[in-house]
């Protein structure tokens, strides 16, 4: 690119930028998204590192995005707030590194601090002698707003601490997934605008003019720098973050003490999927340079620091077109829209499908084939669709209203959103859908047996059931094409070899209504064999704890339908019997115990059941009020700081191995 190319390109860059700061911090409306806005920032980077005269000041580049709203009283910021460096891949972590390196004298253990960049909204809140005096967002870095009032409405945030020392601490205001998504229904509710992210949720919950809002939203906030002229008070950052704990503050429990880049790395890959289980919004990950005296010896750019930089995860949100709506029926009956897409990388992968969940979500949505459509990669493996483009009229994509796969009238339950096909007997989408399903990892986890050898064991009319699986011959499998001996003989020992299952697999399998894995394994604790499940009266299986009526009646009903009956003697007769409870208890210091496992444990997750099974507890994946303990390992996910806000009861392992023995204290 020529000279005059790169003036005109930048000062459109910089229009660009300018613009979307606006709509971002303004009105926290972002019309594009971040990445986009990313990649619009780099390029202008780059054009300015290459033609160094068109750096000006007034360049987004040189300063810190961020305006104040009219109504809020400005505040000049004590000490100046920064941005953060960032990039998006591996080798600019590791130029950064070498840089901090050089300027170090290429000492090669520096100490790195590792946190997590939550998405959220900075703040810098002072406190003399322990109370809270000023609390105000970024803005440009030099003036901000003044929240104080706002900043009071989160109970997270200590008015007083516990201490009484002067400090600037900033942390980031962000909302859980959870209670973002819960504002997000109700403002559909009750015709208001949706907040495109949490961090646009917190944004504009936090900046209101009238604080009695801010009181309403589930706002929280993170702490992750001290700043004091007492320089007794810590020489690291690890030990300010420790000191914010100390003080009252929450700290993310996530940020890691490592030497030299390699962990960094890794740190940054484990999150890069792991981030999608914790219950609030991080777009990255920021390491710090751990020694203070180091840190300032490095000093800052006019937009950020030197010491510090951040690393960006993979789009979790890119723009690509509907080209067309799958109708799929489940095992249960449940038809659901899924839309195909024209094929694009997001997080990491490509991605051509999208969750569409029913097609009131499609009427909410107002889309139709041809729309381009905004997809975010969430806890689900598989995406989902968020909105279209303004303005973008297609009309509206009409439900069909006979079941694609066996042409049933389809209905709408009474309490349910969905579409349903009731020919549970005979709609062959269903019936594949439950062999598949039979045959899952999730379920009997009968290896090679999948939708294409379902689907064409189908087709050659060898199977009509899950049962029929355990009839077929080594030569039934021949009839399929390409499926030469070895294969057969395979798929046939795997089923055979899948005939003593546990109960709790077993009964998982079945597929019904509302006994998934968890449930199953609740059930299967309390009743040692499939006579005694089959017949548990609905007041014996309320009384366990985690069922409710909605499964128990659904589990009573499938053991008295005839079908079901039928294959049921099949799976007798072919010899499937499951195995009650495998766990021999050795005593019941755990009686009436529940524990939730999370994190990375020194042994598989399955050790740390058995042995609680053993000791006469049971296990659970969800922590609730019901939680006993929960036993957390390294690296734990969104369950431990749900034990947190519960005040259940959190273990080491070292904990729990005490309490195993009877000598822990609690
Ligand atoms: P940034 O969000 O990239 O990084 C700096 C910020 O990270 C800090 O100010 C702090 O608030 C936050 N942070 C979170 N966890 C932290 C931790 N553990 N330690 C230190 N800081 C932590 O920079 P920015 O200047 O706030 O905003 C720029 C970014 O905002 C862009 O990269 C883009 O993602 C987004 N943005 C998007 C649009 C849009 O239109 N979509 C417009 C403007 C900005």
């Amino acid at each position: 690119m020529d000279f005059t190319q790169a003036q005109k390109r930048t000062e459109e860059l910089k229009k660009l930028i300018k613009e979307n700061n606006e709509a971002y911090y303004v009105y926290d409306s972002p019309v594009i998204t971040d990445f986009e806005y990313d990649e619009l920032f780099r390029e202008l980077k780059r054009l300015e590192e290459e033609f160094p005269i068109l750096k000006t000041l007034d360049s987004p580049t040189q300063n810190v995005g961020g305006k104040i709203i009219e109504g809020f009283s400005e505040v000049k910021h004590k000490y100046r707030l920064y941005s953060l460096d960032n990039s998006n891949n591996y080798d600019d972590l590791k130029k950064w590194y070498e840089r901090v390196q050089k300027e170090n004298n290429n000492n090669s253990d520096i100490e790195l601090v590792v946190e997590l960049k939550i998405d959220g909204l900075s703040c810098a809140l002072s406190y003399e002698k322990g109370k809270l005096k000023l609390a105000a967002t970024r803005g440009n870095g030099i003036i901000g707003e003044n929240i104080t009032e706002n900043i009071k409405a989160i109970k997270t945030i200590p008015q007083v601490l516990s201490k009484p020392i002067d400090i600037e601490v900033r942390g980031e205001v962000y909302m859980p997934v959870s209670s973002f998504e819960r504002l997000n229904e109700e403002n559909i509710e009750n015709g208001q605008k949706e907040f495109a992210n949490p961090r646009n949720a917190a944004a504009g919950s936090l900046r209101q003019l009238d604080a009695s809002i801010t009181t309403k939203r589930d706002l929280h906030f993170f702490a992750y720098t001290a700043i004091t002229e007492d320089k007794s008070l810590f020489k690291t950052h690890k030990q300010s973050l420790d000191l914010l704990k100390e003080l009252g503050f929450d700290v993310n429990p996530n940020h890691r003490l490592v030497k030299g880049i390699n962990p960094v790395i890794e740190l940054c890959a484990y999150w890069e999927t792991e981030r999608f289980n914790l219950n609030y919004a991080t777009d990255g990950m920021v390491v710090k340079i751990n020694d203070i005296f180091l840190q300032n010896e490095l000093g800052y750019t006019s937009r950020a620091p030197k010491w510090a930089t951040a690393f960006k995860f993979p789009p979790e949100e890119v723009w690509t077109k509907l080209n067309g709506i799958e109708i799929s029926v489940g095992k249960t009956g449940a038809v659901t829209p899924i839309a195909l897409l024209e094929p694009v990388q997001l997080a990491g992968s490509t991605v051509k499908r999208a969750s569409l969940h029913n097609f009131d979500e499609i009427q909410r949505l107002q889309i139709n084939i041809g729309n381009e459509v905004l997809i975010k990669k969430a806890a689900e493996i598989i995406p989902k669709v968020i909105r279209k483009r303004e303005n973008e009229d297609f009309g509206v994509y009409q439900p069909p209203k006979l079941c694609p796969s066996c042409g049933a009238q389809l209905v709408k339950k009474e309490g349910e959103v969905g579409l349903y096909c009731l020919n549970s007997l005979n709609c062959p989408a269903q019936i594949k859908g439950r062999i598949e399903y039979w045959a899952s990892k999730e379920a009997m986890d009968i290896d090679g047996v999948g939708e294409s050898i379902v689907d064409k064991l189908w087709e050659k009319n060898l199977i009509h059931d899950f049962a029929d699986l355990y009839k077929l011959k080594i030569e039934d499998f021949m009839q399929i094409d390409l499926i030469k001996e070895k294969s057969a003989d395979n798929l046939y020992s795997a089923i055979q070899k899948s005939k003593n299952p546990t109960m709790t697999k077993f009964l998982t399998a079945l597929s019904i209504k509302h006994i998934g894995k968890e449930t199953a394994d609740l059930i299967a604790n309390e009743f040692p064999t499939l006579n005694d499940i089959k017949n548990a009266t609905i007041e014996q299986l309320t009384q366990i704890d985690g069922i409710g009526e909605k499964a128990s009646n659904s589990l009573i009903n499938f053991f008295k339908d005839e079908n079901n009956k039928i294959i049921l003697s099949k799976l007798e007769e072919y010899g499937v019997n499951p195995q009650g409870s495998a766990v021999e208890r050795i005593s019941n210091i755990f009686e009436g115990k529940t524990f939730v496992i999370t994190g990375t444990l020194s042994q598989p997750r399955n050790f740390f059941e058995e042995k609680i099974k053993q000791l006469g507890g049971k296990t659970s994946s969800s922590v609730s009020k019901k939680t006993s303990y929960v036993l957390a390992g390294e690296n734990p996910g969104s369950k431990f700081d749900k034990a947190s806000s519960l005040g259940v009861i959190i273990l080491t392992e070292r904990d729990f191995n005490l309490l195993s023995e009877g000598k822990y204290n609690e």
